[in-house]
């Protein structure tokens, strides 16, 4: 069989790679270091890891990212079969000797007798010849290909930064303080005039808010971040806070068109709204709130706002450096891109956030290629697994907002139970006794875990068909 190509030799390049070569199909993998590099990788090693070594929870039954390591390992990873060979100490959590690490992952791929490896960049579209392409360049894709993909996508289709803004599960909201309701009542496209999720706060309330958020404390930005300016619609919370007092309550907390049903007669004098982020309704974002405060920073300062009080994390707001696809709208149900089917995305590039969720990505895009250079028909994983469920946000399970001159609000976000269905059955507790609490949400996380392990077994082991 003719090759499949994967461009990019980082975790999830890596992983495609591995993927097609054991389906019995050759590969040949273009990796540009150390020829070139980027500004965040130090060595010539394949799957390096550019900064933490952790691949974060190992548990497969209370965390998602867990039950992806689990998928992975059912699949035949070569990432996580590395990873658990060069494991380090880091009690619950799957943390690696990065050298030891990449280097097996190397090792691995340049001893397989159906893959090549050329050290080359590739710096414009992929040539004609190469009917099947697998583009797995990373958030720190080298400029020039990075401009020959624009010139493929569109401006607006291909970010270089990420302003991430807190996304909050639905079920850790309070209603009984907050409240559903478009500004002015008026419904979006496919809206009801109730799309919104909105949480008051009073003079007070807010006057300590803003104070919070200018006193709490930022992550440092990288030197290579540094130098890329912030872009209009994407300032940070706090730079926004610092510019004056009353900035917030003329922009994204600005209290207008709404109207409070806990206590109508009292108007706020600033309100936080949260739009719904997945198709599922379980998570909602919050409007304008990306932010470089500190990760627990976030969660003090944001439980602050009332209605918010418990509200529970399944991704924090950031801002980095990053290149990435609108990919609900270009790519298709198998990471194709829908105007030039032969070329196929993964890792980061298509906004999944993590080393994790890049490499399984890159397991999927692998399979999806392998399959079709087989002739064969291969759907993907169920919806229940948590590859599903990362590949449903990816390639569409993700609500974009369609308000006139609204910024794209597709961003790359890491596994959380939040993008998995809800159960089909609650959990039940033993005779005579009542789920509450912390013990409810354990035991439903448990019996989503459990039911994505059958599932993606199930998937594993359906046999291919004839295409
Ligand atoms: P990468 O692993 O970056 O691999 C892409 C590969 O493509 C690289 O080897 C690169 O050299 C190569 N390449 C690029 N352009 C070309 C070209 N034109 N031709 C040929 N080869 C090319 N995630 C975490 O889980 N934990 C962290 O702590 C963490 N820290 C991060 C810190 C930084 C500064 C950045 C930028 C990202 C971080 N991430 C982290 C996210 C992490 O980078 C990704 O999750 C993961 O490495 C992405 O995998 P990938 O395979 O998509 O890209």
């Amino acid at each position: 069989a003719d090759p499949v190509h994967v461009v990019g030799g980082g975790l999830a390049g890596s992983e495609a790679a591995w993927q097609i070569a054991t389906r019995g199909v050759p590969v040949v993998l273009h990796e540009m270091r150390p020829q070139r590099t980027t500004d965040a990788h130090l060595t010539d090693g394949l799957a390096e890891l550019v900064c933490s070594n952790s691949f974060r929870s190992d548990d497969p039954e209370g965390n998602a990212v867990g039950v992806l390591h689990a998928e992975m390992r059912q699949a035949g990873s070569l990432i996580l079969a590395a990873a658990d060979k060069n494991q380090v100490p880091a009690g619950g959590a799957l943390a690696v000797d990065r050298d030891g690490f990449s280097r097996a992952v190397t090792q691995a791929l340049e001893e397989h007798p159906l893959i090549e490896i050329r050290r080359e960049e590739l710096a414009t579209l992929p040539p004609a010849e190469w009917d099947k392409v697998i583009l797995a360049t990373g958030p720190l894709t080298s400029p020039a290909l990075a401009e020959a993909i624009l010139s493929l996508t569109g401006e607006t289709a291909l970010a270089f930064f990420d302003a991430i803004a807190p996304i909050v599960h639905f079920d850790s909201i309070d209603m009984g303080k907050a409240w559903f309701q478009s500004r002015y009542d008026k419904p979006g496209p496919g809206g009801t005039g109730a799309d919104y999720i909105n949480c008051p706060l009073d003079e007070a309330q807010y006057h300590a808010f803003v104070d919070a958020l200018i006193a709490g404390e930022k992550a440092p930005m990288r030197d290579f971040e540094a130098k890329t300016p912030y872009f209009d619609g994407c300032l940070p919370i706090e730079v926004m806070a610092e510019r004056g007092r009353e900035t917030l309550r003329f922009g994204p907390m600005k209290p207008v068109g709404l109207t409070n049903p806990h206590n109508p007669t009292v108007k706020a004098y600033a309100i936080v709204q949260l739009r719904q982020d997945n198709k599922l309704g379980t998570l909602y974002n919050m409007v304008g709130f990306q932010t470089k405060l500190r990760h627990g920073e976030q969660a003090r300062v944001f439980r602050t706002i009332p209605g918010l009080e418990n509200a529970e994390f399944a991704r924090l707001g950031g801002l980095h450096r990053n290149t990435y696809l609108n990919s609900p709208r270009l790519l298709d149900g198998t990471l194709r891109l829908k105007a030039d089917p032969r070329l196929r995305f993964s890792g980061q590039i298509t906004g999944c956030e993590g080393y994790v969720e890049s490499a399984a990505v890159g397991l999927m895009a692998g399979r999806f290629a392998a399959a079709e250079r087989l002739g064969e028909a291969l759907v993907p994983p169920p919806l229940t697994t948590a590859h599903g469920a990362l590949l449903a946000h990816i390639t569409g399970g993700h609500v974009e907002a369609e308000e006139a001159g609204a910024p794209r609000s597709f961003q790359p976000m890491n596994i959380n139970f939040g993008l998995f269905p809800p159960l089909e059955e609650a959990p039940r507790a033993e005779p005579g006794k009542r789920l509450r609490g912390a013990e409810k949400t354990l035991a439903k996380k448990k019996a989503m875990a459990a039911r994505a392990l059958a599932h993606m077994a199930a998937w594993l082991d359906t046999p291919a068909r004839a295409a």
